[in-house]
């Protein structure tokens, strides 16, 4: 804690959000600079009161009206703080930052009953894998890189996903890039000896789905040739828990209206078998209709049902000692702008293609953005990319224009849907930022740093 702020006049920011416990204690956040912040009982008046949308407090500020300045909760009277947001998401353009999803093979080894991919193209062949780490290699600014597998199946293409993260690792060590990367992965192939090759190859974070106990898992997540493949995940999971290897595993579970009272029984095993693992967390997504072929008979949870079983499984999810996976880092600054939104990060389909949507592949002609050569050119349409880059959802008299949560979404958390629909609709967490405040209290993450997720479609 620094000295007391000189003195001036300070103002509530307009990007903040209180959520007033039963004990008395007000929980804040701010989007603007991703800060929560816990006012204990004592203090919690004053703050509500510095922080009412025409409140003015004169500085110099010492004790709590301090700390509200350092967490951006009260800004100095005249900031123009919507510049100060602009400005922070223009640097998405910035060569100095890469994040490329790769599929290394479009094929699968399961058939769930949700999915919405094609399975068109097999392994990625060596003159597109030579592509790619030239392609890199070309980007001369290059300080921080984000490599993450994604498929089809990702570890079908074992060879692949292992040679070219031991490639990017060594690639980046050497010249002092900051280098990160993940796999969302059905981790049947997820097997001891290969997990602690790729986890030593820097692949750290994984997200991996479990749709219930082993039958209702079996149900939903079966294997290309009708098996069963709850055992053989579990098996590897269970495997990493018993090691002290480093890493982190957003289970993910998906669940459907009649699956949300099973949930439960359901966290119960998994409490018991990884329960009080830091490493590993929990990621909640109700079922939606992805576009697979079996989308009509798919019982999903919608609109707002399905905000509402969102919130409720992530109640038991947390209530059975799980912190969720993804919505820390979801609410720091640009936290929910889709990847397909960001200038500098691509989908590498495993013949080179270039996309921007990880849902929607090549179903559209306009998420074929391009094409990675294998000379390491990647060549782009603009007029596509415009597409996926740029809305008008902030405009003046938009809703997002004037919303307290468009520092982390920017209206920019489904650029699918802001082509496809009237509007984009929020993520739910602005629809339910007082009851998550109050969950990641319950989590104790006041004070974590937020932890980095896996390839995640805000909307799938
Ligand atoms: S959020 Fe929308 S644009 Fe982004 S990957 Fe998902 S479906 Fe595609
Ligand atoms: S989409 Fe919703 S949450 Fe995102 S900026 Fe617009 S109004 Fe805010």
């Amino acid at each position: 804690m620094g000295g007391p702020i000189q003195a001036q006049r300070y103002v509530p920011s307009r990007y903040i959000s209180l959520s007033h416990q039963d004990d008395g204690t007000l929980l804040l956040y701010c989007s603007r600079t991703g800060a929560l912040g816990e006012v204990p009982a004592e203090d919690a008046e004053s703050a509500r009161k510095a922080l009412l949308p025409k409140a003015v407090t004169e500085g110099p500020l010492t004790g709590i009206m301090q700390d509200l300045a350092e967490g951006g909760f009260l800004v100095p009277a005249g900031t123009d703080e919507a510049s100060a947001v602009h400005d922070r998401y223009v640097r998405r353009y910035d060569d100095r930052r890469l994040s490329l999803i790769v599929m290394p093979t479009e094929q699968c080894n399961f058939r769930c009953v949700y999915c919405y991919e094609s399975f068109l193209r097999g392994e990625m062949s060596a003159e597109i894998q030579e592509g790619l780490k030239r392609y890199v290699a070309a980007q001369r600014n290059l300080e921080s890189f984000t490599l993450s597998w994604f498929g089809g199946e990702p570890l079908l293409a074992r060879e692949v996903v292992a040679g070219l993260s031991e490639h990017f690792q060594r690639f980046c060590a050497d010249r002092g890039i900051a280098y990160a990367a993940q796999a969302t992965t059905n981790a049947y192939l997820l097997t001891p000896d290969y997990a602690e090759r790729i986890i030593a190859a820097g692949v750290r974070h994984f997200q991996i789905t479990l749709d219930g106990v082993a039958h209702e898992h079996d149900k939903r997540r079966i294997g290309a040739n009708g098996e069963k493949t709850f055992a053989r995940i579990w098996e590897n999971l269970r495997y990493l828990r018993s090691t002290d290897i480093e890493f982190n595993i957003a289970l993910r579970h998906n669940f459907d209206p009649d699956g949300l009272p099973r949930l439960p029984d359901f966290l119960e095993m998994l409490k018991a078998e990884f329960g009080g693992d830091p490493r590993f967390a929990t990621l909640m997504r109700p079922i939606g209709k992805w576009g697979g072929p079996n989308d009509s008979q798919l019982n999903v949870c919608e609109g707002r049902s399905a905000n509402q079983a969102l919130l409720e499984a992530r109640r038991l999810s947390v209530g059975a000692g799980f912190r969720d996976a993804s919505e820390l880092a979801s609410m720091q600054p640009d936290g929910y702008v889709c990847y397909a939104a960001n200038p500098r990060s691509f989908v590498i389909g495993s013949d080179g293609k270039v996309y921007k949507c990880t849902v929607e592949l090549d179903y559209h002609d306009r998420n074929i953005v391009g094409q990675l050569h294998h000379d390491g050119e990647m060549t782009l349409d603009w007029r596509k990319m415009a597409l996926w880059l740029e809305t008008d959802g902030m405009d003046e008299g938009k809703k997002c224009g004037s919303c307290y949560f468009s520092p982390s979404c920017h209206g920019a958390v489904c650029p699918k849907e802001w082509m496809d629909e009237v509007e984009c609709a929020c993520p739910p967490t602005k629809h339910n930022i007082k009851e998550t405040l109050t969950l990641i209290r319950v989590e104790s993450l006041f004070a974590a740093p937020p932890v980095a997720a896996a390839v995640d479609c805000p909307r799938d």
